[in-house]
């Protein structure tokens, strides 16, 4: 307001010097110490180069210094100075050009932007014959300093100091030298996998961090920023969908983080980040995966470029997909056709094997528990009751019942039982002579949701009961039951309101058999009032979830050999015989060398 006052006259507004423009556009492009690191790499992979070097500084405060070292094509004396200038790019001419772009970068404001805000030292030699000096330029705040003829190797060589010395605002955000350095590793890690025919070389204060080779094959890449035992976990994928071409890998289920951070995709050889890919691909894994954990997976997209607006972020990060829904549609149905058609059973974690993330994993913690042999096993072998061995049948029976059901082509092998455990584990071999651990109410469990999720497909999924089975609930429990009525239909429980706070249930879903015991409405309706913990599934998946873990054979049943057989050999029909409907295993699987390896006989 002061300002208004003292100026009433002329013109309040003006046209801002090209030093201010300048640092206002690099508050877009360099956001943090990543961005300039960002940029430099990708103008060094524009310039084709075979090997990219990056040093970074760090002091108590931040980092120092980003240096950027290239053998691509480098510039003649009069680039290496427009370089500098906003709006200064080879990369495009035309606006329509941008459909069409080939390179990381086309705007044209990386340089000018850094230098704005920093003291840049860049050295370039052009590669072609004759040449034989290079060019030196130093620019502080966007003022060229110095230029000058040097001797230098083709390629170029970016040096960013002081980084934010002129806008002491952006240098406040910045976090703690850690994080930082983070950002920079986990965006070089994106960088790398998306161009394996180049070498890295990442050296921090002196110390090499990364390295990786030029190589075809991508799965070299990221064993070496990953590691050999990731590399272990993952499956490939290779898909030609209507409007895009997938390749990469995707973990198994055994594999999972509890964030969607490791899902790298790779558009056209940009690194980008795609939530809309991220829930795809975690969408395919459906419930071989628990709701909250997502898995590893790098994902090379080729899509035609006039489908892909790169134009959307000054920084590049996101692009823009016109067939963006279909995209992502194509991509959950692949990611779950190779799923079903692989053997998911995880392995068992012997001493010799560690993992650095091993908190982060799922089964491999479960796994632990499992066979955590201080706590004391219940008892091997123990004797099935005459009523027992009937209810068993009865659930066995139910889920053979099933018309038109064919084995399906999982890559589940062929298992012998041995044995029962505790009442709770099928001890099985394969044909392949591992030793497996099947969780019997999980397998069940995994049967009976398929089955509901076919039968409530067609119209007859409900069988009326002889006698209406009445309900008494609580006030509050009665009206989150009214609330669910509609959903509860069509699963197959047709239930009416019959008075206050009572209930008439009239008829149940066929997959539940004939009931002998009505506990088991009343087991369902406990679980479906009471409160979701994490209320992420809709209530349809509820409902489906319950009537499969209600229904199916509970932990602590003794089955005889018999009907382990049977339930085992039900598990071929299942189209995800891996994962319980929670997304936990069904199976667990010894190899000989697990079990030498934890006789020690290795
Ligand atoms: P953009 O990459 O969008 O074109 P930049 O500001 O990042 O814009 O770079 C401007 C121009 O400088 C580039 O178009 C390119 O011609 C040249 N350039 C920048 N870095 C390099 C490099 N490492 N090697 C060769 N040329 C480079
Ligand atoms: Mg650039």
């Amino acid at each position: 307001m002061a300002v208004m006052k003292e100026k009433n006259t002329d013109s309040t507004i003006r046209i801002l010097d090209q030093a201010t423009v300048n640092q206002i556009a690099a508050g877009e492009v360099v956001e943090r110490p990543a961005s300039v690191v960002k940029e430099l790499v990708e103008n060094a992979i524009d310039a084709g180069a075979h090997s990219i070097r990056i040093d970074l500084a760090t002091s108590a405060e931040g980092i120092r210094s980003i240096q950027v070292i290239d053998d691509g094509c480098g510039m003649s004396p009069a680039d290496a100075l427009l370089a500098f200038t906003p709006h200064a790019t080879s990369k495009i001419h035309r606006i329509e050009d941008l459909y069409h772009v080939h390179t990381l970068g086309f705007r044209g404001e990386a340089l000018a932007s850094i230098a704005a805000i920093s003291r840049v030292t860049l050295t370039t030699r052009l590669r072609a014959p004759g040449i034989i000096a290079g060019t030196k330029v130093v620019v502080e705040g966007g003022k060229i300093l110095q230029t000058c003829d040097i001797g230098v190797p083709e390629g170029t060589r970016v040096l960013v100091q002081d980084l934010f010395f002129n806008t002491p605002a952006r240098k406040k955000f910045q976090k703690s030298k850690n994080t930082e350095l983070a950002h920079i590793y986990s965006l070089l890690e994106g960088i790398c996998l998306a161009h394996p025919e180049i070498s890295f070389r990442i050296v921090t204060n002196g110390n090499q961090k990364l390295m990786t080779e030029k190589s075809p094959r991508i799965l070299d890449t990221i064993a070496r920023i990953y590691g050999s035992d990731t590399v272990k976990e993952l499956i490939p994928v290779n898909l030609v969908l209507p409007f895009a071409k997938i390749s990469g890998y995707i973990s198994r289920p055994s594999l999972t983080r509890k964030d969607p951070s490791q899902i790298m995709v790779v558009i056209n050889r940009r690194y980008v980040s795609s939530t809309i890919i991220n829930g795809a691909a975690k969408q395919g894994y459906g419930t071989v995966l628990p709701k909250d954990r997502f898995p590893i997976a790098f994902l090379f997209l080729t899509i035609d470029t006039e489908l892909v607006d790169v134009n959307v972020h000054p920084a590049k990060k996101l692009v823009r997909l016109s067939k963006e829904k279909e995209i992502a549609l194509s991509l959950t149905e692949a990611v779950n056709t190779v799923l079903l058609h692989h053997d998911l059973i995880p392995g068992i974690q012997t001493p010799s094997r560690s993992h650095p993330n091993k908190s982060d994993i799922e089964t491999e913690a479960d796994a632990d528990q499992l066979y955590d042999f201080r706590t004391p096993a219940p008892s091997g072998v123990s004797e099935t009751t005459h009523a027992g061995t009937l209810t068993t049948d009865r659930q066995l029976r139910q889920t053979e019942l099933v018309t038109g059901m064919v084995p399906l082509e999982t890559k589940l092998p062929v298992l012998e039982v041995i044995g029962q455990f505790g009442g709770i584990y099928i001890l099985a071999t394969t044909d392949t002579g591992e030793l497996v651990v099947i969780d019997q109410h999980a397998v069940h469990e995994r049967i009976l949701y398929e089955q509901v999720i076919a039968s409530t497909a067609g119209d007859h999924c409900s069988q009326e009961l002889i006698v209406p089975f009445i309900l008494h609930r609580s006030m509050h429990e009665a009206a989150v039951l009214r609330d669910l009525l509609p959903a509860l239909a069509p699963a197959g429980f047709i239930v009416e309101e019959f008075g206050k706070d009572t209930f008439l249930v009239r008829s149940i879903p066929v997959v539940l058999g004939k009931l002998e015991n009505m506990s088991l409405i009343d087991e369902m309706v406990n679980d479906l009032v009471s409160e979701e913990p994490s209320g992420a599934v809709n209530n349809r998946e509820r409902i489906t979830r319950i009537i499969a873990c209600r229904g199916a054979i509970k932990a602590g049943t003794v089955c005889t050999m018999e009907q382990c057989q049977r339930l085992v050999q039900q598990l071929r029909y299942a189209k995800n015989p891996f994962t319980c409907p929670h997304g936990r295993p069904t199976i667990v699987r010894f190899t000989r060398s697990d079990l030498d390896g934890m006789f020690k006989r290795i």
